[in-house]
């Protein structure tokens, strides 16, 4: 399962993906500075004005890897007059967006539409997910995968794997070779769905600990502790995971929570001990700091004030939510409470990769939900980029441009007569220009993506 380690990634060469070419580029000894407008939240819009930072001829300047400045170009020029300009200009810089929630397994199952939650994954996921039994076939939509959070703008992702040992190790080899930042576990599950994807929690406990020997904090590979959700584990399998976290130092965790009605109270069936939903998983320590649960959308006001209390964050899926017909997310009243809240495309309930796309389904449906928060261009870039480093315990070294952190970054450069084009030559303010970017900027717009200053995929047909 676990080939030869490999050193560190973070160094070059680092992979290319170009479109359906993985290959290898060695990246510049020089500082380099890129020229083109840039946006970035180095601070959280929920709770502080202006925390939008836009410089119109912006300037980030690249050394081993890391921001060593943002901030005006002339400005930084002025000071590093070494430093390889590369001139971006008519496209705009992003910080590299994060996915919070998506399954690996589940590619082949999108465009599923008309089910609930149970009847989805009886007759559209979970079949598809036993076919991950299969390490070739695992191996073969690895390589889709990696390849489409890359062309979507995606640098990190926090992945439910397969439940299978092979098909999980093989997304952490193509995460490895994309050079993506991918965290990721092995679904757990012991009842309830369909035996080819049962462990018993002995194995599990077994196939896990090998993976995290293998992958765990490997390059920029970080393991964590999947439960597929409450439904579908028994507390034996509850405590393999507490053991897990306890054991490993720096894992991260996911799982399912409060996503449907019908879920739920199969939930008070089968613990008829817990309070609610997420006390179950309280029980066992899986929860704080590190740990992701997706949906949220049916929560008890206890529930919400234990998250915040925690530093649980709670991944938005509103694609998924929205196709599932689970319900419209309460923003607000995470947000109020201080519950943390990143975005998720929840690949394949959702509705396609591009957490573009996803933070403006999260502002269309807070428009109809009562009661609903109104998003500002600020906070999506926020719940796109820096919620997600926060999430994942990586606040301090993604997220944003600031000098320190790595420059993980994505262009975003509108293919010539597009809408986007058009929109954006009438642009007047850097909110209105980030709106639209939201608004119409799809794969097509992507046109390099970085990771630790080197690239890692470039659209093929540039403009
Ligand atoms: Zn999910």
């Amino acid at each position: 399962m676990c080939g030869k380690p490999s050193e560190n990634k973070t160094v070059n060469p680092t992979s290319i993906i170009c479109n359906d070419r993985v290959g290898t580029v060695t990246c510049s000894d020089r500082d380099e500075l890129l020229r083109a407008p840039l946006f970035h939240t180095p601070r959280n819009p929920f709770l502080q004005d202006r925390a939008l930072e836009y410089h119109g001829d912006g300037g980030l300047l690249i050394r081993e890897g890391k921001v060593a400045a943002c901030g005006d170009f002339e400005t930084i020029r002025a000071t590093n007059t070494s430093a390889t300009v590369i001139d971006m200009r008519g496209g705009y810089l992003l910080p590299g967006l994060i996915d919070t929630h998506i399954h690996f397994s589940q590619v082949r199952v999108l465009g599923g539409l008309g089910r609930s939650l149970l009847d989805w994954l009886e007759e559209c996921a979970l079949p598809e997910e036993a076919r991950m039994a299969d390490e070739s076939h695992a191996r073969r939509i690895a390589q889709v995968f990696v390849h489409e959070l890359a062309s979507h703008g995606t640098t990190t992702a926090l992945v439910f794997g397969a439940h299978f040992a092979a098909a999980t190790a093989a997304l952490f080899e193509a995460g490895a070779e994309s050079g993506l930042r991918i965290v990721s576990g092995m679904v757990m599950s012991d009842r309830q769905l369909r035996p080819e994807l049962h462990q018993t929690p002995d194995r599990a406990y077994r196939d896990s600990t090998g993976l995290i020997r293998c992958f765990h904090r490997r390059g920029r590979l970080l393991y964590a502790v999947t439960p597929r959700f409450a439904p579908s584990t028994s507390e034996a399998m509850l405590e393999v995971c507490r053991t897990l976290r306890q054991e490993h130092e720096g894992l991260r965790f996911q799982t399912h929570l409060n996503e449907n009605p019908r879920e739920i109270a199969e939930v008070r069936k089968l613990f008829p001990w817990a309070s609610d939903y997420l006390a179950v998983y309280e029980r066992f320590g899986l929860g704080g700091r590190g740990a992701v649960m997706a949906h949220n959308v049916h929560p008890t006001a206890s529930e919400i004030e234990r998250l915040a209390a925690a530093g649980t964050t709670v991944s938005h899926c509103p694609c998924s939510n929205a196709a599932l017909g689970s319900g419209l997310f309460a923003l607000k009243r995470h947000v109020e409470a201080g519950v943390r809240v990143a975005l998720g495309t929840d690949v394949g309930g959702g509705i396609g990769f591009g957490i573009l796309k996803e933070a403006l389904q999260a502002y269309l449906l807070q428009r109809v939900a009562p009661d609903g928060a109104l998003l500002d261009a600020a906070k999506m870039l926020y719940l796109a980029t820096r919620a997600g480093a926060e999430a994942l315990g990586l606040g301090e070294e993604i997220g944003d441009f600031q000098p320190g952190k790595s420059a993980d970054v994505v262009y975003v450069k509108p293919p010539l007569n597009s809408p986007l084009s058009a929109v954006l030559e009438r642009t007047e303010t850097p909110e209105q220009t980030l709106a639209a970017i939201f608004t119409l900027a799809g794969a097509a717009s992507i046109q390099e993506v970085r990771v630790e200053g080197s690239i890692v995929y470039k659209l093929r047909s540039g403009n």
